[in-house]
């Protein structure tokens, strides 16, 4: 009889077990969906849903305050807690925190900025902070390296930034300068001729080069002799050019009858 009691009550509490467990796991189920972790679909499509609720459970935020918009979130519903999509926004947005932004001056190549001041949070421009352009080289002729007589490279240096630039021209002339003579030599000088146009400063540039023209020999002439008795004679040579003379002696000296004597 006993044993027969207890075996009906193990029965039923295998029952309970059951039955209790059976009603956990749907609980469970329904935490879990109003979690919010669940997409809207998982929600009980027995909820007529009521998107009135503005609640401001992390779970319904859209976008954190920032400088210039408040906190926003979306509605849900006042029944069963699923998301809407219709927005609503919370307190006021943040206002920008001023900073002051100390100018930086331009470069050749880069861009500055006036005084002014920055959100700190943001980063946008409150005030002030203008662009200041660039400023550009200012190239001034530093070089010039011949390639012969035909082509030459000027080398600019800019005078901020001590960057250089190399322009090539062959536009080049010459003329003798300095005549050569018999006793000094002359001089031809290459003009190398950089347009305007063409350089880096806009404006025209001549560099030169000159090159010896070597001295010319004396073109001397015979002039004259001077004899000394008849054992030697001086002749004296002239420069056709420079009018310089020269004397050379000589003993070699020859004679003949070049018309016999007569009586008379
Ligand atoms: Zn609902
Ligand atoms: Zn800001
Ligand atoms: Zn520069
Ligand atoms: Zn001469």
């Amino acid at each position: 009889m006993i044993r027969k009691l207890l075996g009906k009550l193990a029965f039923l509490s295998l029952l309970c077990i059951i039955v209790t467990g059976t009603v956990n796991f749907a609980n469970a189920a329904n935490v879990s969906s109003s979690g919010g972790t669940s997409s809207s679909s998982s929600y009980s499509s027995r909820c007529s849903h009521s998107y009135t609720k503005k609640s401001t459970l992390v779970k319904y935020l859209v976008s954190s305050a920032t400088c210039t918009s408040p906190a926003k979130y979306v509605k849900s519903c006042s029944k069963c807690g699923a998301a809407g999509s219709e927005t609503f926004t919370v307190g006021k947005a943040l206002g920008h925190s001023s900073t002051n932004v100390n100018k930086k001056d331009a470069g050749c190549t880069t861009a500055g900025y006036k005084n002014g001041t920055k959100c700190s949070r943001c980063g946008v421009i409150l005030s002030g902070c203008q662009t200041i352009a660039a400023l550009g080289h200012n190239y001034q002729y530093s070089s010039v390296t011949w390639d012969g007589y035909t082509k030459a490279t000027l080398t600019y240096k800019c005078s901020r930034c001590k960057g250089t630039k190399d322009v090539s021209t062959t536009d080049i002339d010459n003329e003798v300068t300095t005549k050569a003579t018999c006793t000094k030599a002359g001089t031809r000088t290459y003009t190398a001729t950089l347009k305007a146009s063409k350089s880096p400063n806009n404006t025209k540039k001549t560099v030169t080069k000159t090159k010896s023209i070597s001295k010319l020999d004396h073109d001397y002439k015979y002039s004259s002799v001077s004899w000394d008795e008849y054992a030697k004679a001086t002749l004296k040579y002239k420069c056709s050019r420079c009018d310089d003379t020269k004397k050379v002696a000589t003993t070699s000296i020859s004679s003949e009858v070049t018309t016999k004597a007569t009586c008379t």
